[in-house]
């Protein structure tokens, strides 16, 4: 079996994009993200992010759709002209509109704003969502010491991101990690992440054939699936969106087999 599925180009593009963040996180001020951390509704799994006020640097927002744009064109001079215009549709209003609008995962809103401005389906969402990351990177760091676990089905308890990558540490020890905001807290060994189930005989771990540090743990109840990666090995540790990135093969096999990203539970009638 091929270990990487998608081509070298998408995946060196998509590093390049990851290093601009890690830029981009360094010019946010640390004290315009102020956590106001509510434990009920974080055990109600509301995502901490969702009760932290950011406050967001229209400017800089701005500055980093540039930045992503010329990337994306560099890699792609097709896209040159489908970019252009992106960033004059952009005021204070709308700014804030698609900072919300990406934090909610909201593809309606996106899909309805490129078809009404003539975009490629998949820009406006896209460039929302790469440059609100950055400001969830750094919300995660200030309150990672408050999160130590996640309610199940509720995804990152940080971000909201539907979970789905774990890594394996020291003695084992199973630790989720959030490829979007970086965050990463403590679950069970065999406990399934979206519906909770924790019955060894529905959980499941899928290796694949000369890829001894990677499993897929599905879950027969929900049929979800999550990446389980053994860093043990590794010399040195890649960020949770490398690692997310670099085990992109993982998921087309889950989802070959019919398990999902996000777990489903069952209806019986
Ligand atoms: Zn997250
Ligand atoms: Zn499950």
């Amino acid at each position: 079996m091929k270990k990487t599925i998608v081509s070298k180009e998408y995946q060196n593009l998509q590093k390049d994009i990851i290093a601009l963040q890690e830029n981009w996180k360094k010019s946010i001020n640390p004290d315009s993200i102020n956590p106001e951390l509510d434990k009920a509704a974080m055990s109600a799994g509301v995502p901490a992010a969702a009760l932290t006020s950011i406050n967001f640097e229209i400017s800089l927002f701005l500055q980093w759709i540039e930045e992503i744009n010329v990337l994306l064109s560099k890699n792609n001079p097709e896209l040159e002209p489908k970019l252009a215009g992106v960033i004059t549709l952009l005021n204070e209003e709308t700014v804030i509109r698609w900072i919300d609008e990406a934090f909610s995962f909201n593809s309606v809103y996106f899909a309805s704003f490129a078809q009404e401005n003539g975009l490629d389906e998949w820009i406006p969402q896209f460039l929302a969502e790469t440059a609100l990351r950055p400001y969830l990177q750094l919300t995660a760091e200030k309150i990672q010491h408050e999160v130590t676990h996640a309610i199940p089905g509720a995804g990152c308890p940080v971000c909201g991101e539907p979970a789905r990558l774990a890594v394996l540490e020291d003695e084992g020890k199973k630790v989720m990690t959030c490829p979007r905001c970086l965050a990463r807290w403590h679950a069970k060994r065999i406990e399934c992440a979206h519906c909770g189930n924790d019955d060894h005989n529905s959980i499941q771990f899928i290796t694949i054939e000369g890829d001894s540090s990677n499993q897929i743990q599905v879950c027969e109840k929900c049929t979800g699936y999550i990446k389980v990666i053994d860093t043990r090995q590794y010399l040195s540790k890649p960020s949770a969106s490398m690692l997310d990135l670099n085990s992109i093969h993982l998921d087309f096999v889950a989802q070959e087999q019919g398990y999902q990203a996000v777990g489903e539970i069952k209806q019986t009638y």
